[in-house]
């Protein structure tokens, strides 16, 4: 393809003028597509054996019915890389209800299936999870929007509606050709050399998702972008509009970015690739932020044994998001995770009032407020020892402190329904605080002591 005819069909699609966004694209592919195939079956013998025997079992089912079924995706990447993957993509050339009907009746396990998309489930004993599709191609309407879903004629048009070279990758499961890996993007010498190949020029626009996949393999793998795919993508990231892009599909690839721990190279290439554009947020990667990034790694392996159920990927997230408050005010999304994106945006002010030596009910009222995903973003944000001691001590010695007794002994102890109950429970809880009252009957005592003075009593 000449350079010219590029940049003009690419200059439509960023004006949202492509008229051809829907069109077979082969003809744009960024590697010479061609059929490689190579045996690779002594490979697949390193899968754990429930892994072997569940393949196994699917090839001689789809061979009795001569149809042809492909391993694709992650599962095969990472079998190269030497990576545990208990996800399996499968692919099947025929119908895949009657298949996956069978299927799950040989395995004795459960099944879904979904006619409009043509895909199914398995859930395997052991967490193995097993997702079949049926050939699809796929376009897209305008960039960011879902995609239009057709069957597809063969599994190479399956597969360049794929992101990268490096998950283009199939391996024959029928018998006979048992472990052919077919090879037609070239993506065994991208994976080779670590390289992230997009198939086709308009990859980003169709689904800028992908450029939020990428940063995950680059940073947890160690792949880069190769050079006409990293200039694309860039190009994408200043001049496409991302307005259609759903917020949920975002998120739902960041939730994976951000699963595990932040890796240490996830910062030059956010600063390289501002994936962040994709939610039209501007974020600067500033340098405090790798040494933010380790110190809330750090406090999340250290409570990982406590039951705080911590929403980690939003947290991660969150670190990010510290100057975006008003932008996100304006997102349709859960509540919670609201409140944690935005946690550094409303709290930020509480930070010089952490800077003093306070007692413990005065630090208790401060945060009392805050969930514990809260806490941990002004804790790594909060600059100063005397703000990190006071959030700290909040978190591991006043949070958890529960009173032990509650509205219906100060009525039994004969206290008037009204505003002293609250008043007096506070107070009991500020004793606590305090370090005392530990007992149940102590409290009480406290309270009653406390409904006498204050003549709270019934008549
Ligand atoms: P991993 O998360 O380890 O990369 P995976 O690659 O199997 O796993 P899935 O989300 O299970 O990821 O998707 C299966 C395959 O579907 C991928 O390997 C990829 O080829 C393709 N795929 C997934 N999402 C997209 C996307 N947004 N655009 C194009 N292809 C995709």
């Amino acid at each position: 393809m000449e350079n010219i005819e590029r940049q003009d069909l690419l200059a439509a699609y960023y004006t949202g003028n492509f008229l051809e966004q829907g069109k077979y694209r082969q003809e744009y592919s960024l590697v010479e597509i061609k059929k490689r195939e190579r045996d690779l079956s002594p490979l697949l013998q390193r899968l754990p054996a429930d892994i072997l025997r569940f393949l196994e079992i699917a090839g001689d089912l789809a061979e009795k019915y001569q149809i042809r079924l492909y391993l694709v995706g992650g599962l095969v990447r990472d079998i190269f890389l030497n990576i545990e993957n208990r996800d399996l993509d499968l692919v099947l050339e025929g119908d895949l209800e009657t298949y996956i009907r069978e299927l799950a009746e040989v395995l004795k396990v459960e099944y879904t299936y979904n006619a409009w998309f043509r895909t199914g489930n398995l859930a395997l004993p052991g967490g193995l999870n097993v997702d079949l599709a049926g050939l699809r191609r796929e376009y897209y309407r305008y960039s960011g929007a879902l995609p239009e879903v057709e069957p597809a004629d063969d599994i190479l048009e399956d597969l360049f509606r794929r992101d990268y070279t490096v998950n283009t990758l199939v391996l024959i499961l029928n018998e006979g050709k048992w472990g052919c890996l077919l090879d037609y993007f070239n993506g065994l010498e991208d994976l080779r050399e670590g390289k992230l190949r997009i198939l086709h020029p308009f990859s980003f626009l169709d689904d800028p998702t992908r450029i939020i996949r990428g940063a995950r393999l680059a940073s947890k793998i160690g792949f880069t972008f190769e050079e006409v795919s990293a200039a694309l993508l860039k190009e994408a990231l200043t001049e496409a509009d991302f307005s259609h892009l759903s917020l949920e599909r975002v998120l739902k690839e960041l939730e994976l970015l951000f699963a595990t721990p932040i890796n240490p190279a996830l910062f030059p290439l956010l600063r390289n690739y501002p994936i962040f554009k994709l939610l039209n947020l501007e974020v600067e990667i500033g340098e405090e932020l790798p040494e933010q990034a380790e110190e809330l790694e750090a406090y999340l392996a250290e409570l990982s044994e406590k039951n705080y159920n911590i929403e980690e990927w939003v947290l991660r997230t969150a670190l990010f998001f510290a100057d975006a408050g008003e932008e996100i005010s304006g997102w349709k999304l859960r509540s919670d995770y609201k409140d944690i994106f935005l946690a550094y945006y409303r709290y930020k002010s509480l930070l010089p009032e952490l800077d003093r030596d306070l007692a413990a009910d005065e630090l208790a009222a401060k945060l009392k407020a805050l969930r514990m995903e809260e806490l941990l973003l002004l804790l790594v944000k909060g600059r100063g020892r005397r703000i990190k001691e006071n959030i700290l001590r909040y978190m591991k010695e006043l949070r958890d402190i529960e009173l032990k007794i509650n509205g219906k002994d100060l009525l039994a102890s004969g206290l008037k329904p009204g505003p002293l109950f609250r008043e007096i429970l506070d107070a009991v809880y500020r004793e606590r605080l305090k370090g005392s009252l530990y007992t149940r009957e102590e409290q009480l005592a406290y309270a009653r002591d406390l409904i006498r003075e204050r003549g709270g009593n019934k008549e």
